[in-house]
């Protein structure tokens, strides 16, 4: 608030939950390079901007009236996408879609979270998880992950076995630290949430377009309380659109539609959305660039003698910052040199997102003038 305002959040009756909590907040600073968000760094083609133009000028002509409600054209195009990248069938029924993965996963909470439920997830990972599970008045509870951040199968197991928490949340690639989790750990956690409980199983994919392995789409065969969550947000480019979307058996489609606002997919959005998937091809070319571009991040930073968490996504988390006042401090000195990274309140670790061949130069000679003044 600003310093004038004498109401404070805490002065308001608001939920006992939400009392001394913060909001999601990665700063949105106005500096050269902005390697904070994950975003992708390469604005949408020319083409494909005449397409979303053409698309929404089409949308506005009907803006009188509510737009498709269970977004029929949109959700096939997704199930489309999928079938032909995921190595597995996915059709219409599978498929559902609202504003960015946050919202699929507010739906997802609303739905099988709830007061008097709880929802696990293994962190340091994506800080919505837990944030959205309070905000549905779901319980949150941290489970183990290992020193390097991979999950240990059977510390990760016992942890659902023990709390049988109602969902269960897999990043994977997982953010903030990059890695994935094999499938066969997956299968395994899947396993023990059905024997706990049965509890639901998400599957974060936001960053799986990125990875040196596949999606945990072809999972869902048998699985019906597995979800697949993905987003147009990274490998589309189109963080700006707020486009989420879920793979998973109809009857969890059918279920997230108890929970999910009535035209909750603006017309316009279910536009720009589709002309985007129409431009499928040329969009994933950027992303073996920012695959390529991630690798010799990884590469550099390693030769810097850093510490690099293994990378199957869109950033790279390094350290270790111990001394030298901690990664909040080499963080400012790194954005004193206009370039903004994020610090995720890892110990000892920074992330970069991967940018522009310039913007990960610029970034490199960054953190080498760092090193070289802390040293
Ligand atoms: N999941 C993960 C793991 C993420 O990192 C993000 C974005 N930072 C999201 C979901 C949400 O993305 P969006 O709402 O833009 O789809």
């Amino acid at each position: 608030g600003s310093p004038e305002q004498v109401t404070r959040i805490d002065d308001l009756p608001v939920r006992d939950e939400l009392r001394g909590r913060s909001p999601y907040g990665a700063p949105q600073l106005d500096v050269p390079v902005r390697l904070n968000t994950n975003e992708n760094p390469y604005p949408l083609p020319d083409a494909l901007v005449e397409r979303i133009t053409e698309r929404v000028r089409e949308a506005a002509r009907q803006l009188n009236r509510y737009p498709d409600r269970d977004a029929v054209e949109l959700r096939t195009a997704l199930a489309a996408y999928l079938t032909r990248t995921g190595k597995h069938p996915v059709t219409l029924a599978n498929v559902w879609a609202a504003n960015g993965s946050n919202e699929v996963i507010q739906q997802l909470l609303q739905t099988f979270g709830g007061p008097g439920r709880t929802a696990l997830g293994f962190e340091p990972s994506y800080s919505m998880h837990p944030l959205i599970s309070r905000g549905t008045g779901t319980r949150w509870i941290d489970g183990p992950r290992r020193d390097d951040f991979t999950l240990d199968e059977a510390d990760a197991t016992r942890a659902v076995t023990e709390h049988r928490p109602d969902v269960v949340f897999i990043t994977t690639p997982n953010n903030p630290t990059g890695n994935a989790v094999p499938a066969d750990t997956v299968r395994a956690l899947y396993e023990a949430a059905q024997d706990a409980k049965p509890s639901m199983v998400v599957a974060d994919e936001a960053y799986v377009e990125f990875s040196h392995g596949d999606s945990l789409l072809p999972l869902l065969e048998g699985r019906p309380h597995l979800v697949v969550s993905r987003t147009m947000s990274k490998a589309f480019g189109a963080a700006g659109l707020r486009l989420g979307y879920l793979a998973a058996d109809p009857a969890v489609v059918d279920a997230v539609q108890l929970v999910r606002l009535p035209y909750h997919l603006s017309a316009v959005t279910q536009a720009t959305a589709l002309a985007a998937l129409e431009h499928t091809d040329t969009l994933l070319k950027y992303v073996d660039q920012l695959k390529s571009e991630r690798d010799r991040l990884v590469t550099e930073l390693r030769a810097l003698d850093y510490e690099v968490t293994v990378s199957d996504a869109n950033f790279v988390q390094f350290g270790r910052f111990d001394g030298d006042g901690g990664p909040h401090a080499v963080w400012q000195r790194i954005l004193d040199r206009g370039v903004l990274v994020r610090d995720n309140g890892v110990p000892g670790r920074l992330r970069v997102t991967v940018g522009t061949p310039e913007e990960n130069d610029a970034f490199l000679d960054a953190v080498r003038e760092v090193k070289k003044e802390l040293s």
